[in-house]
């Protein structure tokens, strides 16, 4: 059976989709984000979440001048 759910990488906070079940899936897959091992309950498979924007940018931040 497979489950996707969204949420956070524990480690760099980066949108992650857990696909659980599915092909390629591990108990200790790794963060696309910082490559870090993400500890699982179930096999899962990460993604990173492309569902929503991570870093709404409304208006960019002026240059500072030194
Ligand atoms: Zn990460």
């Amino acid at each position: 059976m497979t489950r996707a759910w969204f949420g956070p990488c524990p480690h760099c906070q980066g949108p992650l989709s857990y696909l659980e079940g599915v092909a390629g899936s591990t108990l200790s897959p790794s963060c696309p984000f910082c490559h870090a091992p993400v500890t699982v309950s179930r096999a899962t498979f990460l993604m990173r979440d492309h569902s929503r924007p991570s870093q709404p940018r409304r208006s960019p931040a002026p240059p500072t001048k030194p």
